[in-house]
């Protein structure tokens, strides 16, 4: 079944504003020959061009708009911790797996941080992250993560914060605790997907925006149709997360479209910013709708959070994320905001990315509920190696078969919106 696209060029965020360069790839015309055909080019998509360029394959890259223009060009820029679930995947697969675990969970950090420093990626990296706590009781949650780095040996600093310690290096008085660890981080999303795509265009991949893919015509050599061109390829990556409608059939009612939406201010003063964030650390509190800010380079607070499943964006994101961001820090009150803009994030049902082939030469990996910087680059890595035919950490993931709720797409986004109110309620309990 044909999909419909429109092409569009990127979103007015903050991101697009100070980014490196405005990429201009070629739109696919006419017929390409390829050993791969990634769909979509986000972190999924060029994270698995690169890795499989990286080891020699012929590459084709189709994007409907422009490189970054989803979720990686848009997203908070905290790079944490994505892989929930480990602890279904454990139970499931028992203990003897949980080094291969704990290894694949840090793998996205390591390949970010390897990829920025081969390729010189300017995005504006850097470490530290912390997690706070709004209620008494989620402070324990907060030595849990402690206490689970304490067992594994983990190599970086990590420390929890009393409330003293958090109010003096948040400059807020709106948390309990914090917990810090010096192996998470923030970076430029967009700067970091384009320079990603530079590299992978520099090895060779062809990379192709303005290009919707409408179709696939599966066989030994699928053939990945646009309007006007398509690309014949062995394999086929379909990396279009939250905003792709191919393949229904097997995808749809298994990912959920949810907005979140970040304001960015001007500039602060260093005296503010150092009064705020003196560590120029990425912060989220661990609420089940969490809010997450951070200061970009050029000392901007940029503030996120919120969650909206109705598909429609909220006609003033201002309006919707200030009174977030003045209740940590009234102090902000005169500050201008100079950028607002959303997002989709891909939700899946057990919080696991869902990762599969719908045919032996297809394969599909999405869905990471609102943490996918980190999770996003070690799936990438991950369909390389499946598309080289090794198969252990694919077929970990691929085992947990994604969830699908019955129904028409829209009823899905009902009951999913219903069960986050249930969280909402939670966190304000
Ligand atoms: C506002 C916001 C804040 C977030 N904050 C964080 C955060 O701080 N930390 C974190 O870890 N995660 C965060 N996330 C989640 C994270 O950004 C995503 O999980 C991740 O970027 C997903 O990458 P992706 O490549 O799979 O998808 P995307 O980046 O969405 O890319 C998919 C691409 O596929 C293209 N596409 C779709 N269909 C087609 C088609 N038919 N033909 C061609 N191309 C197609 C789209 O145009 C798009 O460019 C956030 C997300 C949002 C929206």
């Amino acid at each position: 079944m044909k999909a419909a696209y429109q092409k569009r060029e990127h979103t007015g965020s903050y991101y697009a504003a100070s980014a490196n360069e405005r990429t201009e790839f070629p739109e696919l015309k006419g017929a390409t020959s390829a050993d791969v055909c990634v769909i979509g080019a986000g972190f999924t998509g060029i994270s698995a061009a690169l890795a499989l360029a990286e080891r020699g394959y012929a590459v084709a890259l189709i994007e409907a708009n422009r490189v970054g223009w989803g979720a990686s060009g848009r997203n908070g820029g905290q790079i944490i911790n994505g892989m929930y679930g480990l602890k279904q995947i454990r139970e499931r697969h028992g203990d003897s797996i949980a080094d291969l675990l704990w290894d694949i969970r840090w793998r996205g950090h390591e390949i970010i941080h390897d990829r920025v420093r081969k390729y010189g990626i300017q995005c504006d990296l850097k470490n530290g992250y912390v997690e706070v706590a709004k209620k008494p009781k989620q402070v324990s949650w907060l030595e849990e993560g402690a206490a689970e780095r304490e067992a594994h040996d983990f190599p970086y600093e990590y420390e929890v914060w009393d409330r003293e310690k958090t109010r003096a290096m948040l400059g807020t008085d709106a948390y309990y605790g914090g917990f810090i660890c010096h192996r998470d981080g923030h970076v430029h999303p967009l700067n970091l997907c384009i320079g990603e795509a530079r590299a992978a265009s520099e090895l060779g991949v062809q990379i192709f925006e303005q290009s919707p893919v409408v179709d696939i015509e599966h066989g030994d050599r699928p053939r990945v149709r646009t309007a006007i061109g398509h690309v014949e390829a062995d394999a086929v990556v379909l990396a279009g997360n939250a905003y792709s409608r191919l393949e229904p059939k097997h995808l749809s009612n298994t990912i959920f479209p949810a907005g979140s939406y970040i304001i960015a201010t001007e500039p602060l003063s260093d005296d503010v910013a150092n009064e705020i964030n003196p560590g120029d650390v990425a912060v989220c509190d661990v609420n089940n709708i969490v809010d997450y800010y951070r200061l970009s380079a050029d000392k901007r607070l940029l503030y996120g959070g919120a969650c909206n499943y109705s598909g429609r964006d909220p006609a003033d994101i201002k309006s919707y994320i200030l009174p977030r961001m003045l209740k940590v820090y009234p102090q902000l009150r005169d500050v201008r905001i100079e950028y607002e803009w959303g997002g989709k994030i891909g939700i899946v049902l057990n919080r696991v990315p869902a990762v599969g082939r719908i045919h032996d030469n297809v394969y599909y990996c999405q869905g990471y509920s609102g943490h996918g910087v980190c999770a996003s680059h070690i799936m990438g890595e991950l369909m390389a190696d499946a598309i080289g035919g090794t198969m252990e950490r694919f077929d970990l993931f691929a085992d947990l078969k994604p969830l699908r709720i019955p129904g028409t797409q829209w009823a899905g986004n009902q009951l999913i919106a219903l069960g986050m109110l249930y969280y909402k309620l939670k966190d304000r309990l």
